[in-house]
């Protein structure tokens, strides 16, 4: 649990290196025990735990880190639409880099229709350069314009998407410049505070 929500941690794999991923310097976040998964639970699994819950008090489910939740966008669709059918007034919104398309080789934004109430893309960046100095894809700058063209995808499918940046990587031109792609791209911005690694 963080806050009210109860979050969904399905993988360790991850297409970036971020600079400031939590990973970096510890195994936990928000205060939790360690996040890091000896193996990957499979979707039944991983249903029992959230029903194990008590859902008609949770206002919010999220699929995010330790990894990229995207490299099991089937799992979570799948439990994101199980979750839906029982509890239909839970919120559910998934974290993700916005390189599904890149590591799953195919248009996905269509895939996240009917399942997620909310996508949360990180931004990071103003320009492919810049992305690929803090964050270190494996597909390289290449994945920067994949990723507004994810975003400009699924904000058809899921109409609460929308795009982070960590304030305290980025300079307030740099700030600037995101906020311009977000209007180009009509999604919206969320500015974020850097979550601090538990140590
Ligand atoms: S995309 Fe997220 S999980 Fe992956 S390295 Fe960056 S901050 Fe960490």
């Amino acid at each position: 649990m963080v806050g009210e929500g109860l979050y969904v941690n399905m993988t360790n794999r991850c297409s970036n290196r971020c600079d400031f991923c939590i990973r970096n310097n510890g195994d936990g976040a928000y205060g939790s025990e360690s996040l890091w998964l000896v193996r990957e639970p499979t979707r039944e699994e991983i249903l029992e735990s959230i029903f194990s819950h008590e859902l008609e008090k949770i206002p919010e489910l999220v699929f995010c880190g330790y990894g990229e939740p995207s490299y099991r966008l089937d799992d979570a669709v799948f439990i994101a639409k199980a979750v839906k059918e029982r509890y239909p007034n839970i919120e559910i919104r998934i974290n993700t880099n916005g390189q599904s398309d890149l590591i799953l080789g195919r248009d996905t934004a269509p895939e996240y229709a009917g399942a997620f109430d909310a996508v949360s893309i990180s931004l990071n960046s103003p320009t492919p350069e810049k992305y690929q100095q803090i964050c270190h894809s494996v597909f390289g700058e290449e994945s920067f314009g994949s990723i507004l063209n994810f975003a400009k995808n699924v904000k058809n499918y899921v109409q609460k998407t929308c795009f982070s940046v960590v304030k305290e990587t980025l300079t307030e031109e740099e700030i600037e410049l995101c906020k311009k792609i977000s209007c180009e791209c009509e999604v919206p911005l969320r500015i974020r505070d850097y979550i601090p690694p538990e140590t």
